[in-house]
């Protein structure tokens, strides 16, 4: 074999490695995925919360299934929360049409924006619990997604009871510009409503969260759970890991910015597995309740109606 001989079959064999790595959609068809390097069937890490039993990796978990797993199938009611009229108002067009992205990801995730809020039951004690579709347009919040927000917390005000919320997000929404911004405002408004009225505020913070949701209700928890998982698990910060890089010029350890290195920072309280967070919930609820029960809840009838009509106002 002479030397082009060898190159020819060099290029041959890079061709055919090239050719066999599966594109998105193959990976979306197969029956297999491989988190750990070596193949496992899709139907175990569902039957698992979407967990794999062989590195402990973390894989997506859509609102509904999240819910379906926190409280048992159809154990939980959703809150339906208003719809703004004109949902791209800068008639938004990069390399798709807004419109279009929103059609897709309606159809892709079954919801009308990235949020989906329902009230359940934990420990036998009312929640009410939002979570954020990372699948619809990377999880950025707009002006549906604030407004089912204050849907929730003004539910959990009117019934006097706890609220959850799961993050899972890039930030606000780029195509909706300051009327995305805006949302971190009113959203924070009606936590600070949830708060004057002595009712617990926990954050579930799942992969990844970033941008102005972490910047504004996430960061603002009475208590704050990260969603576990190898290598430090859940991915929460402002900045990406790259802008920091660049900008501190610094090495920056490697779970730099996961939910196990906000902990040690003291920015997250507790690291725990998915299948950990609703009991773990539960018991801290049963805490925190009884001690609220006896000093406040009863007696604040009159701040409730105030709170919620100031919410009502701040939308
Ligand atoms: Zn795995």
């Amino acid at each position: 074999m002479n030397w082009l001989t060898k190159i020819i079959t060099a290029a041959e064999k890079i061709k055919t490695a090239v050719r066999k790595r599966a594109s998105k959609t193959e990976m979306a068809a197969s029956k297999y995925m491989s988190c750990h390097g070596v193949p496992i069937e899709k139907k175990i890490i569902q039957q698992n919360n979407f967990i794999c039993p062989e590195c402990n990796f973390h894989h997506f978990i859509s609102p509904s299934q999240r819910f379906s797993m926190m409280f048992g199938e159809n154990n939980w009611k959703k809150i339906n929360s208003p719809k703004v009229k004109d949902e791209d108002p800068y008639r938004w067009e990069d390399t798709k049409k807004y419109t279009d992205r929103l059609k897709e990801a309606k159809k892709i995730t079954g919801q009308d924006n990235a949020i989906l809020s329902c009230e359940a039951k934990i420990n036998d004690i009312d929640v009410v619990v939002s979570a954020v579709n990372f699948k619809f347009i990377g999880g950025s919040i707009s002006m549906n997604e604030g407004e089912n927000v204050l849907a929730a917390v003004q539910t959990a005000i009117e019934k006097k009871c706890p609220y959850i919320f799961v993050s899972a997000s890039g930030g606000m929404r780029m195509m909706t510009n300051m009327l995305s911004l805006m949302q971190m405002t009113r959203m924070t408004i009606a936590i600070n409503e949830l708060k004057k009225n002595n009712l617990p505020y926990i954050v579930v913070i799942s992969n990844p969260t970033t941008g102005g949701l972490s910047a504004s209700i996430v960061s603002t928890s009475d208590i704050c759970i990260g969603e576990g998982g190898p290598n430090g698990g859940a991915t929460y910060a402002f900045a990406g890991r790259r802008i920091v890089e660049a900008t501190t010029k610094s090495d920056l350890p490697e779970d730099f910015q996961t939910v196990t290195w906000q902990k040690s920072k003291g920015q997250v309280d507790l690291v725990l597995d998915r299948k950990e967070i609703a009991p773990t919930i539960g018991t801290l609820l049963s805490i925190l309740l009884k001690k609220h029960k006896s000093e406040n809840i009863e007696e604040n009838d009159s701040l409730v109606e105030k709170s919620l009509q100031k919410t009502k106002e701040a939308s």
